[in-house]
């Protein structure tokens, strides 16, 4: 073939392959969308994620799945969505971790800020220390002596390294100076179920996994990380109640694409997210669950965006003071 023919073959080729990526993105979605729980079915990240899925699927006029891809306190998923096709039917929640994990792994396979396109914030959750019903301790200052005099035996749960049950349980043991085993879960779905079955003595986990058994009296609660009470459990106090002062704590989930996701897919899932947290019935479940969608002047990919940016440098010194790293 003359080079002409050849340069003009290619141009063909290459403007229907355009006009093919356009009319996919207009016509999004035509099949199921998976958004994927880097954590085990069950737990607070599964029951936020599929709240919002099934709203956006209304919206969207196709199914949307959960698929749990739990382990190494997230990574797994996070990653497997850096590496999916940019095509909007693969998408991710996952929360604070994600900007703990760019310190605290060494040997990450994506990059948060540049293989994920985020679409929004989705909810800020606080947190709970709680422990198995028969847990001698009944209130923090119990809990603390209680620990320090029992600490090889006492075993404290979480979801792996960088897991928002990890970041608190540091976060508790740095503020009593002591070290306890901790006993990693792909989730702390599973580590409920151990906790309640006594196979584990306690652990700090989000109001969304926690609320139900604590209001149902299977499990012993010491305090809640928010700033003021919160109204679901109005009896519980917060931490600085419970004489911790700066143990205030939050985990914000957001939603990502991965990076090259077409601008006119990321828009209708970003309409998609919005509409879901403006949705009542979404505000009542989370609201029973001890949190909130994330306030309207908070929603959006470019707050999301800079979130993630602040939230991977806030983290980074501080998990550098600490030396704490997993591989
Ligand atoms: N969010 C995790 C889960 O859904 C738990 C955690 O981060 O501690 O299991």
């Amino acid at each position: 073939m003359k080079l002409k023919s050849l340069l003009a073959a290619a141009t063909a080729a290459a403007s229907a392959l355009v006009f093919a990526s356009v009319t996919a993105a207009q016509t999004y979605p035509t099949k199921p969308v998976t958004i994927v729980v880097p954590f085990a079915a069950g737990g607070p990240t599964d029951t936020v994620t599929r709240l919002v899925a099934q709203n956006m699927s209304k919206t969207l006029g196709q199914t949307v799945i959960v698929e749990n891809v739990g382990g190494a306190g997230g990574n797994l998923g996070n990653e497997k969505v850096a590496k999916a096709a940019p095509d909007g039917y693969t998408l991710l929640l996952m929360h604070i971790g994600i900007s703990t994990s760019a310190t605290l792994y060494r040997n990450l396979r994506y990059n948060a800020m540049t293989d994920l396109e985020p679409i929004g914030l989705v909810t800020t959750v606080p947190m709970t220390l709680i422990a198995k019903k028969d847990f001698p301790p009944n209130n923090m200052k119990e809990l603390v002596d209680y620990v320090k005099a029992n600490k090889a035996k006492v075993s404290y749960a979480n979801a792996g390294v960088g897991a928002a049950s990890h970041l608190c349980g540091m976060l508790f043991m740095s503020t009593i100076q002591t070290d306890l085993l901790t006993v990693p879960y792909k989730g702390t779905g599973p580590a409920m179920n151990d906790l309640l079955g006594g196979q584990v003595d306690f652990m700090c986990d989000q109001t969304t996994n926690t609320t139900s058994q604590i209001k149902g009296g299977k499990v012993k609660v010491y305090g809640v990380t928010s700033k003021a009470r919160v109204a679901s459990l109005p009896d519980v106090p917060t931490m600085a109640e419970a004489g911790f002062k700066d143990f205030e704590v939050g985990i914000w989930h957001g939603m990502w694409a991965p990076k090259g996701t077409p601008k006119p897919v990321l828009d209708k899932l970003v309409a998609a997210l919005n509409t879901a947290l403006n949705d009542a019935e979404i505000a009542k479940r989370f609201g029973d669950l001890g949190t909130a969608p994330e306030a309207a002047d908070r929603r959006g990919p470019e707050v999301l965006r800079a979130h993630l940016k602040s939230e991977i440098e806030k983290w980074r010194p501080i998990i550098q003071k600490a030396g704490v790293y997993a591989d």
